[in-house]
């Protein structure tokens, strides 16, 4: 008999499954994939770690969370400074004094405010994306850096997206090319599969075990479960699906030591179907021969699709409520994470979560 069966040996189930085997508890860890690490995993591909579900830097303001990471890994120095690609023309994200000098060949932050104040129109309430997004930055960067690559992503015009989506967007006055604002940013030498693998050294694990398929046994075989599955999918989607924005990942090894100089670049017009390309080697600075490049592509969600980005719009936000409503009458049963609570979560806020979860028991 289990203290807890721990569903899911993404990064929540895993600090939490840490957290109680250091305790003493006797967890069982199940993963319905054939790897851990959830979608922080990284695949080994000529001697280069592969971010397979999409880039993963980690940041965080919080000192406490950063030096509890690091005692599960050793993390470089790396630095978040994307490229935004326009038909071939290169720009520094985020929107900084070395991106506004390229549009409008000034170096003075006050002559800047000034052009931005020019373009912006007055809007009391946005009633859409496009015009809070002109609200907030004026026209220039809207048309070249913002509207294609934000109506790839969502799939609808921008005029069509709500203006909520989007609330801010960092803009800076100096010459700072950092995209975090975090004290704390880097990654792990070697990938994020050894953070997770040390967390669940004490537990047992099962992977290619999907808990709704047998969930009377795994139910009567622990005392407690903490599920970071789907909550729709833990109440067989009865109240109907949640929905989500999924990706899709085209990965290719290429004969070069060095395809596009940086770790992260974003295509930002309509003219590609990606929305950025990610060379994996830059994010440890490596000097393999080879490289690996993933293509990014967005990718409407449908019932069974990996799901990425909950859309918290007001109508998922109703079901998920209804779903809620149902978790909180389980018995010994807790649902955490990205999925369990239906909420975007850095890594660092999952961190936060599963150890504040943790602390209860
Ligand atoms: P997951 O990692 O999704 O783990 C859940 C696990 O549960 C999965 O392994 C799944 O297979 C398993 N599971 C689900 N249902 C079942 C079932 N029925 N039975 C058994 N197992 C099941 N955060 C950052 O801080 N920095 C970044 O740069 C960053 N980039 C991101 C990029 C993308 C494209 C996405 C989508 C997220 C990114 N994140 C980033 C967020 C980060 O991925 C999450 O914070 C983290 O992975 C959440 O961990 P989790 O354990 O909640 O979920």
């Amino acid at each position: 008999m289990y203290d807890w069966i721990i569903v899911g040996a993404g990064l929540f189930g895993a600090v939490f499954a840490n957290e109680a085997s250091v305790k003493g508890k006797k967890c069982l860890v199940i993963d319905k994939r054939n790897h851990i690490a959830g979608n922080m995993y990284c695949e080994n591909i000529d001697d280069i770690w592969v971010h397979k579900y999409g880039a993963h830097i980690f940041h965080t303001n919080d000192k406490f969370i950063w030096e509890y990471v690091n005692k599960f890994a050793e993390f470089n120095n790396y630095i978040n400074s994307p490229i935004a690609n326009y038909d071939g023309e290169l720009y520094n994200l985020p929107f900084n004094m070395n991106t506004f000098y390229r549009f409008w060949k000034t170096t003075d932050p006050h002559k800047v405010k000034k052009i931005i104040e020019g373009q912006r129109e007055e809007i009391l309430e946005a009633k859409n994306l496009e015009e809070q997004i002109i609200s907030l930055i004026g026209t220039d960067i809207y048309r070249v850096l913002v509207k294609e690559y934000t109506e790839k992503q969502w799939g609808r015009k921008a005029v069509d997206l709500p203006a909520n989506i989007i609330k801010r967007l960092p803009v800076r006055f100096t010459f700072d090319n950092n995209y975090f604002n975090d004290r704390y940013q880097g990654i792990p030498v070697g990938g994020y599969n050894q953070i997770i693998e040390k967390m669940l050294k004490r537990c047992d694990v099962k992977l290619n075990t999907n808990y709704i398929s047998a969930r009377d046994e795994y139910r009567s075989s622990a005392a407690n479960v903490l599920f970071t599955g789907p909550i729709d999918e833990y109440f067989d989607y009865c109240y109907g699906y949640l929905e989500y924005r999924s990706l899709k990942f085209k990965s290719k090894v290429l004969n070069t030591d060095n395809y596009q100089g940086v770790a992260v670049m974003n295509f930002t017009s309509s003219a590609e179907p990606f929305t950025r390309i990610i060379e994996h080697k830059h994010f440890e600075f490596g000097s393999q021969p080879r490289t690996v490049i993933t293509y990014e592509y967005p990718n409407e969600w449908k019932p069974g699709a990996d799901p990425y980005y909950p859309i918290n719009d007001e109508k998922n936000t109703i079901l998920y409520d209804k779903y809620r409503a149902l978790a909180q009458k389980e018995k010994n049963i807790i649902f955490g994470g990205r999925l369990g609570r239906y909420q975007y979560l850095d890594m660092d806020a999952v961190i936060r979560q599963a150890l504040d979860l943790a602390n209860l028991f």
